[in-house]
This record gives structure tokens, sequence and C-alpha cells, in this order.
């Protein structure tokens, strides 16, 4: 049977922790903000060593769904769930209706999507035990993966920034790093390489690293180097908190412009120590809005048109970065108080 503990965690709304041991379920959900509506983020599944390191990351999840769906313009909150656990070992239909009751319990306030570690079949499962799931398989009445709206946010987004940067925004004969190749890296790969860029990638799973060397010509680079390849682009697409006090100093790009979350691993210090060294961020929630995008725009308000709406990454990211060139602020400083002014005002 499932038990679920609530946590008081100051800054957000709700969180719980749920366990079923018959299921050797073990997960998260922290709901940051339900002022701009239900607080919709992904489930990501993935080998925490405690308990502690998984609240650790849904916080900081969570807390960066709010600002996305806010500077996005979306009716949306903002929220995240984790599952303690290896995706590619633990995960078992049993789990993930473990995870369905947990969100389930709260009734909506909470509407799951996925993320590393789960797929649109996995969702499909959770969505038997709640309504409140969005990006099901199309079989299952869902939009599907997202990770393809979000890899052209990233690539509209990178344009913004080699237009700053270059003075040109076409991404012919770029160079760029792609740290991670699955969902959105994957995605983010191929309308690079169908845009003439020149690849670099790093992943774990062979298999991916293979299937890039053979489609794209790209070239693998050891994991622990992949941020130091003299890039135009770096482009984290993998984990959070890959540019730190450690990384930033080696990095060789111009441009650090990726789809994974939480890219900083201290946010108060570390952007400032990237802007020292003239590289251009483009802030993570501005960037891989897509996905989120998508999913609202197709299950929760029902509209057939996207583009208008994906316009607004590319437009925001503008704005973030030349307010960013004005005021010699880091563009995650700037982006983070646009995304509290939409919160402030509504
Ligand atoms: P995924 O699990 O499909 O892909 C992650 C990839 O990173 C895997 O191929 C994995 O093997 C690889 N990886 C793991 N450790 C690595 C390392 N040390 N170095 C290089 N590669 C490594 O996940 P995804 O859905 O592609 O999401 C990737 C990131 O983008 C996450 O941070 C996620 O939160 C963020 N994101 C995803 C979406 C989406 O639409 N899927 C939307 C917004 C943000």
């Amino acid at each position: 049977m499932l038990k679920v503990t609530s946590l008081k965690i100051k800054g957000f709304e709700t969180v719980v922790v749920g366990k079923d041991p018959s299921s050797h379920f073990h997960g998260i959900i922290a709901v940051h903000s339900t002022q701009l509506g239900p607080a919709l983020g992904g489930i990501r599944m993935w080998p925490y060593r405690n308990e502690k390191e998984g609240l650790q990351d849904v916080l900081r999840l969570a807390t960066a769904m709010t600002k996305k769906a806010a500077i996005s313009g979306l009716p949306m909150g903002g929220g995240k769930a984790v599952i303690i656990g290896d995706p590619t070992k633990d995960k078992t239909r049993d789990l993930l209706l473990s995870m369905g009751e947990l969100i389930e319990s709260l009734h909506g306030d909470y509407i799951a999507a996925k993320d590393s570690g789960i797929l649109p079949e996995d969702l499909d499962i959770v969505s038997e035990k709640t309504p409140h799931v969005t990006g099901t398989t199309k079989k299952q009445g869902g939009s599907g993966d997202p990770s393809l709206a979000t890899a052209k946010g990233v690539i509209a987004g990178m344009q913004a920034a080699c237009q700053v940067v270059f003075g040109t925004k076409s991404l012919k004969g770029r160079v760029v790093a792609i740290q991670g190749i699955g969902h959105v890296g994957w995605n983010v790969g191929n309308l690079l390489w169908k845009k003439g860029a020149t690849l670099f990638v790093a992943d774990p799973q062979s298999s991916r690293v293979k299937r890039a060397q053979q489609t794209w010509k790209a070239s693998v680079v050891p994991l622990a180097r992949i941020h130091r390849v003299p890039a135009d682009i770096f482009a984290p697409c993998a984990l959070g908190g890959i540019m730190n006090a450690d990384t930033i100093p080696q990095l060789r790009a111009r441009i650090v412009a990726g789809g994974a979350n939480n890219q900083f691993l201290d946010e108060k210090e570390d952007p400032y120590l990237l802007m020292k060294r003239n590289i251009l961020h483009v802030p993570d929630y501005v960037l891989n809005a897509g996905g989120l995008i998508y999913l609202v725009v197709r299950e929760i308000l029902h509209q057939r048109r996207l583009a208008p709406w994906m316009s607004n990454i590319e437009r925001t990211v503008k704005q973030v970065l030349a307010a960013s060139l004005q005021e010699q602020l880091p563009p995650l400083v700037v982006a983070n108080r646009m995304a509290l002014q939409r919160l402030e005002f509504h």
C-alpha cells in the first residue's frame, strides 16, 4: 500500500513523499506554485543515492517549471516529480502505478509529463491511476513525446544567440558539442545536422553515440571532455549542475545553449563566473520551454496552432540577451526578473 508523507518546505505549496514497499516505489512530488494554474512538470526517474538528493533535485526542477511557464506566457504553475531508481533496471508496471496513485492524491494540483528516464508508454501506465497526466502515447489519446518541440525551441534560441555573438543566426558550419543524445539531444543533433552544423557528442549509451557517428558523422568525445571541446556552442542536453566552478574555467565554447534543466550548480555565483569568461549563456528554462508549450497547447488549451506560442521562445531569448548586454547582468538574472514580474503582475 502507498504511504504518503507531507513535508513542509518554505517556498513550496506542497511536497509529498510516497513509498510503497510492495512495488519498490519511492517518489517525491513538489508543487512549487499554482498561482498561474495547475503545476505541470515531468516525472524524472534517476538513481539518486538517497531521498535527500532526490528532494534537492525535485525542488530545483519544480521552481524552474514555475519560471518556465511564467516567462512563456502559459496559464500554468510549476511542479515536478522524481522516482528514486534506475530506469534501466528498476522501472516496473507496479512502480509506475504507484507513481500514478501519488499524483492522484494531489487531486490535479500537479499534472505529470515525461522527463529523463520516463517514456510516453510509461505515462500510459501512470494514467491508469490518474487522469492528471499529459504526453501519453497517441494510442492512449495523448500527444506523445514533446522532445521534438523542445529541440525546436533550443534551435531557435541557439540562432538568437548566434546572431548576438557572430552577427548571423545561421547554424551552417557551426561547431556544436552536445552533452547527452537522448530524447532532446538526439532531436537537437538532427536539426543541427540538417542545418549543416558539425557535431561532437558524448553519451554513456554506446548505441546512441554509434548512431550519431553513422547518421551525422559526429565526432565522439569522452564524457568528461565534451564541455572542453573548442566549439561555437556547447549544448548541455543531459544533466543539471554541469556548469560549476570546476567546469566553467574549462569551457572553450562561445555560447552555452542546451535543453538540460538547471544547468548551473550554484545559481547565485556560477552565472557571473560564466559572464566573466565572456561566454554567452541562454537560460535553460527559456530555451527548453518548447515541450511544455506543446503539451499545454495540445492537451490543456486544446488549440491546434503551436507556431504562435513557439515563436515566443525566440522573442524571449532575444529580449533576455539584449537586456543582459545592456545591463551587464547574466542572462539568467534577467530571465529570473522577467519571470518574477509575470508572477507579480498576475
Ligand atoms: P533522456 O533520458 O532521454 O536523455 C538524457 C541522455 O543523457 C541519455 O542518452 C543519457 O544516456 C545521457 N547522459 C546521462 N549522463 C550523461 C553524461 N554524464 N554525459 C553525457 N550524457 C549523459 O532525457 P531527455 O528527455 O532528453 O532530457 C534531457 C534533459 O533535458 C533533462 O535535463 C530534462 O529535464 C531536460 N528537458 C527535457 C524536455 C523534453 O521534452 N524531454 C523538456 C525540457 C527539458
